[in-house]
């Protein structure tokens, strides 16, 4: 179905988009990045990418991804490494915590909301319950605008949510009722569902593929049990409500009935990490493989040039989507413009009212999430060096960033080997930063 990667069947090279496809597609054995700092390396190169496909010379407020650990809070910038080496970040520096267009932020913020999800997750399954993931999608057509799709699609949910069919099979979420009881307002016209439903995280992303736009949402569903999934009945019931929702809000046609039935909905059980909290009663030290934790919060911003393969169709993330755009690919940099401007400002992550209150997890702004500290796991951190907002223009104009990180993870002589070089490489790109350009609580302590 939809969210099935099947790994037996053999990717075919078939052109994508433009230039850089070509090459994409016969390169899929490349292996993904391996450690933190190529990652980091790979992060800071695509957000260049978007920082240019996206700064506008006549816009009097630039998009806020142009500014992203380029403008400095104060005091030249500051270089921090793990102590073994196998990390390191800049400090001092303004986070833009877009998690749709910045890959450096769009990391960190999926992070911590993925370890929200699973902690959510593993407390439910441990109080008995069962977590199970719901996946909405439609037929798409290549020559629709992204933005007219998303309109359409959000009716089709909106209907889909407040149809009889759903209200009566899942009823009001029982956290709500729960908030409301506590706040001493209790609520009317509360349904009790077929099957019993706490509540919902609902995430939204897109794909992009051969037939263009490819949005979907999925639901994490916290119910009482596993009932649902061998009720063929409750499911035939949901699917042939979906279809009528997407049908009323101008998504599909009656001459796509029969494909809309088999790929538009999709429900399915616990992943591998909720079978290890059943089993061990406690999630694995290690985590490796698909989680429905990942797959609501980072398969939207998934990297490297693998597409995904969806039926016979590869798909793209935005991310990759911007790496094909910084080999040169002009469609692709035109799709990502076109998406970065219907996402902004939308959220990724919604949960239900009275979920995260459920399950104690705090409402934290994906700004504040952006911002790089010290973990407190080992290994810890030390300051390497702080070089002034001279010597950073310098790195900005080289595009050095990352090269610079790099040194900075191995220490002090690789910083200043890096650092005697810097005056005399080609100066690239822009380097246009602000100084002082925000009061930042992380230059208290940097
Ligand atoms: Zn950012």
């Amino acid at each position: 179905m939809q969210t099935s990667v099947n790994s037996s069947l053999k990717p075919k090279v078939q052109p994508f988009l433009g230039i850089s496809a070509k090459s994409s597609n016969a390169k899929v054995s490349k292996p993904k990045p391996q450690t933190a700092m190529e990652s980091k390396k790979l992060r800071y190169t695509l957000q260049r990418t978007a920082q240019s496909l996206l700064y506008d010379r006549n816009a009097l407020k630039q998009h806020r991804v142009c500014s992203c650990h380029r403008n400095v809070a104060s005091d030249g910038v500051s270089l921090w490494r793990k102590t073994d080496g196998s990390n390191a970040r800049f400090g001092n520096l303004i986070s833009c915590g877009s998690v749709w267009s910045c890959p450096v932020c769009a990391s960190k913020i999926t992070e911590s909301r993925r370890e929200d999800m699973q902690k959510a997750q593993t407390a439910w399954i441990l109080d008995g319950g069962s977590c199970l993931l719901m996946t909405l999608t439609f037929p798409h057509a290549a020559d629709m605008p992204l933005a007219e799709l998303l309109e359409k699609f959000s009716k089709a949910l909106d209907h889909y949510k407040n149809s009889r069919t759903y209200k009566r099979i899942f009823g009001t979420a029982t956290a709500l009722v729960a908030q409301n009881a506590r706040k001493n307002k209790p609520m009317k016209n509360v349904v009790e569902g077929e099957f019993q439903r706490l509540g919902t995280v609902r995430s939204m992303e897109v794909s992009h593929g051969e037939n263009g736009w490819h949005p979907h949402v999925h639901e994490v569903l916290f119910m009482g049990n596993d009932a649902l999934l061998s009720s063929t009945r409750a499911k035939d019931e949901l699917t042939q409500q979906w279809v009528e929702s997407l049908l009323k809000s101008g998504l599909g046609s009656r001459e796509q009935l029969s494909d809309m039935y088999q790929y538009a909905f999709d429900i399915r059980g616990g992943d591998y990490v909720s079978d290890y909290i059943n089993k061990f009663g406690r999630e694995p030290v290690k985590l490796n493989g698909w989680s429905i934790a990942h797959e609501v919060t980072k398969s939207n911003s998934k990297l490297g040039k693998q597409g995904r393969q969806i039926g016979k169709e590869f798909h793209y993330t935005p991310f990759q989507l911007l790496g094909f755009s910084t080999d040169g690919d002009e469609v692709a940099a035109a799709l990502f413009k076109e998406f970065s401007k219907c996402f902004e400002g939308k959220r990724m992550n919604y949960w239900t009212n009275g979920l995260k209150e459920w399950f104690s997890i705090n409402e934290t702004e994906d700004e504040d999430l952006a911002i790089e500290s010290d973990s407190p796991e080992e290994p810890k951190e030390e300051l390497v060096a702080r070089i002034d907002t001279f010597q950073w223009q310098n790195v900005l104009k080289t595009n050095t960033r990352a090269e610079l990180l790099i040194a900075t993870a191995k220490g002090i002589d690789a910083v200043n080997e890096f650092l005697q070089t810097l005056a005399t490489r080609p100066k690239t790109h822009s380097g246009l930063f602000l100084d002082r350009a925000r009061p930042d609580i992380n230059r208290f302590f940097h």
